[in-house]
Parts: C-alpha cells; structure tokens; sequence
C-alpha cells in the first residue's frame, strides 16, 4: 500500500518511520512512504505558498496554486489516488475509517499549515475530509501521522500477529479489558489468579466483565451502545 504525504515539511514526518513495526513493514514492502512537497510546485519567483486571507482576518492561508499543481500532477501519476485533507473542520476519524481505507491501494495525506488551505482546493481534490479530533493543532503532519499508523496496522501482514486486531478496543463497542504480563506478583501488586488457572471460559467473563467496567467508567456512552446490541 502506498502512502504520500504532501506537506511543506517532511523532516517531521519522516522520523517516525525510522523504527519499530512500520520501519519493518516499509522494509518488507508492505507498505510505500512518499513525500510530496507543494513549494516545489509554486510558480511564485520566491517559491511562496501562502497569502493573507481573502477578507481580511489573521493569518496566513495556503493559496491554492501549488497545491492544485503538486495534486493534479499526483493525479496524473496514479489516477486511483485516494485524497484525504486533515482538517479540524471534518468528520472525524475514527477505527472503522482507518479499516475501509486500509484496502485502497494509494492514499495522499494533505497537511494544512498556517490558518489552512483555501478551500477551492479541498473542493477540487479531497475524496475525504478528516479531523482527529476536537483542537486545533499547528499543522496536518501529526493527523496525518495518526491515520497512517492506525490505517497501516489493518493491512495484511504489518503486525505479525493479526489476532490482536479482533479484539482490541472499538472492534466492539467495549473497551479492551486491562493487560498484564508476568510475573504474577509484582513488588506486591498480583494478576488476578484467575488468568494464571487455565480456564478460557472462566479468563473471559473475566474479561468482560473488566472490559465493561473500564467502559462504563471512560466511555459510558459505549457500555449503553453495547448493552443495545446485546439485548
Ligand atoms: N484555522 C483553522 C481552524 O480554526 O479550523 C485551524 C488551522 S490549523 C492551525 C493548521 C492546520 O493544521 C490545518 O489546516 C490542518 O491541516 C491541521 N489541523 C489542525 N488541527 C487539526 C485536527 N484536529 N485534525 C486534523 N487536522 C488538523
């Protein structure tokens, strides 16, 4: 799966591929990071992609030329291309989105900077409009960071052990039970023995029932949503 991130500053995305689970998935070829940086597309003698804003207000607003250059010459180069702006001022994101857009072949992040893009340029481009959530930061890289990631773990064959996937957090409406490793006493604090005895059955109404209380405590929204569907 191929990723490009158009962005004026890719030194910030870049590191985060350096290491762990995506460094190694990008070395297996499983997943592509390309970087796409509209200046280079400007026509302006100073390379310029930023003006005031038409209206007045503070702020700087990406202007449209650079970008609508740098994404139809994407566009030329892979016409299957999936666009998607970050913005505070969208739908936000969430487990299922990045699930569906784990089986498109191609998708482009494309980070606002400054008070954001003009919006003829969204208008023209975007297949989608993402937030991650409700504040505003500096700039799109972080969001964009945030969907790659959370999109990449759903493809095949970036976590070694896809099992984890069904049964981590927003795969249902309950949040996932607490995690333990070893050992079993711990300067004191003990894991439940009940995980130690081998009884499967008896492991996970236990960990329904901690699921439904860590739920009911940080989202309770989701314990009604779940108790609605198992009824
Ligand atoms: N003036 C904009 C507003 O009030 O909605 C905020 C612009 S923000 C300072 C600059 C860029 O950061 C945005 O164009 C967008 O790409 C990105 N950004 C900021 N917050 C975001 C969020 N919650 N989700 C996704 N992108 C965000």
């Amino acid at each position: 799966m191929n990723f490009t991130f158009v962005t004026l500053f890719k030194n910030i995305v870049e590191g985060y591929f350096s290491d762990s689970i995506l460094k190694r998935a990008i070395e297996k070829n499983i997943i592509n990071i390309n970087y796409l940086n509209p200046r280079e597309f400007s026509d302006n003698k100073h390379n310029k992609v930023d003006d005031s804003a038409a209206g007045g207000g503070a702020g700087m607003v990406m202007n449209p030329q650079p970008l609508f250059d740098a994404l139809s010459d994407l566009k030329e180069q892979d016409e299957n291309v999936h666009i998607v702006f970050l913005t505070p001022v969208a739908k936000p994101f969430v487990q299922n989105d990045a699930k569906r857009l784990s089986k498109k072949s191609h998708i482009a992040f494309v980070s606002g900077r400054y008070e954001g893009i003009d919006e003829r340029v969204i208008e023209e481009f975007a297949d989608e409009v993402f937030s991650i959530g409700d504040y505003i930061l500096t700039g799109g890289e972080l969001a964009s960071l945030v969907m790659c990631d959370a999109i990449s773990r759903n493809v095949d064959g970036v976590l070694g052990n896809c099992e984890s996937l069904d049964i981590e957090s927003f795969e249902t409406p309950l949040l996932e039970a607490p995690s333990f490793s070893k050992p079993q006493n711990f300067r004191g604090f003990f894991v439940s023995s009940e995980y130690l005895k081998g009884n499967h059955s008896k492991i996970r109404s236990l960990k329904l029932a901690l699921s439904e209380c860590k739920t009911k405590f940080f989202r309770p929204e989701q314990l009604l949503k779940h108790r609605t569907q198992s009824h």
